[in-house]
């Protein structure tokens, strides 16, 4: 088994399902008493999320480098960026390090291919949904046609994961709003629905609606346990 390694904490609330995640994985996989070989280097988010507000790109790629370089010193074989959001800066991160990084897009991109997913939804952050890092990527590498849910309704998604999901709390009627969303995006053309956002599958699971989820946390984490278990 190789190590996994995360850049965490934004927010730890999916960092947890990570944490899980991975390990169940290994346990299924392996049995008895295994689990995960994690490397894990878990940041302050309210420091993150200031400067996601201020837009402040290059002073979060120092604390991201900075990061990634602790966690290949740890002795990691791959990084994981816990976050979508937080991959608009992968490629500065990946040409400071010399381990792979696995990219959350590519993870999600992988699995559209592979259910024959053309025309997909992408809920997340609003620098998720409307910068170009993340729809370009799938739209490049996987030939993916990527729809976004319309301004209003982007902020409502943007406000629930950081006035919520990211503390933790879980409500009825923000779960009500993003299935509403949900069923809009369905009627508009899209197959499935991707959850862009790692914090999202806190709130809303495949058996809240008919229409196919892609959950990335999950994805992301498939992706890292199969490069873990497989490889030598
Ligand atoms: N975890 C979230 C994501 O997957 C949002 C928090 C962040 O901005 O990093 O995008």
């Amino acid at each position: 088994m190789r190590t996994i390694g995360l850049i965490g904490g934004m927010s730890w609330e999916s960092t947890q399902s990570y944490y899980q995640l991975l390990n169940q994985g290994v346990k299924e996989s392996l049995g008895g008493l295994h689990s995960a070989k994690i490397v894990l280097v878990s940041l302050d988010f309210a420091e993150i999320a200031r400067l996601q507000q201020q837009q402040d790109w290059p002073q979060m790629a120092e604390i991201l480098i900075k990061a990634a370089k602790q966690v290949e010193a740890a002795g990691a074989n791959y990084l994981l960026i816990c976050t979508n959001t937080m991959h608009k800066l992968a490629e500065q991160v990946q040409a400071a390090i010399s381990i792979p990084l696995l990219h959350i897009a590519d993870a999600v991109g992988e699995n559209l291919i592979q259910n024959n997913h053309k025309k997909v939804a992408l809920l997340g952050t609003q620098f998720t949904m409307e910068q170009d890092f993340y729809k370009q990527r799938l739209a490049d590498k996987f030939s993916i046609d990527v729809l976004v849910p319309a301004a209003q309704e982007r902020a409502i998604i943007h406000n629930v994961i950081y006035n919520e999901l990211c503390k933790g709390i879980i409500k009825s009627e923000s779960k009500a709003a993003y299935l509403a969303i949900i069923d809009k995006l369905k009627q508009q053309g899209a197959e499935a629905v991707i959850l862009g956002c790692t914090e999202i599958a806190l709130l809303v699971q495949q058996a809240d609606t008919s229409m196919p989820l892609l959950d990335s946390t999950t994805l992301h984490c498939e992706m890292a346990l199969e490069h873990s278990l497989n490889e030598e």
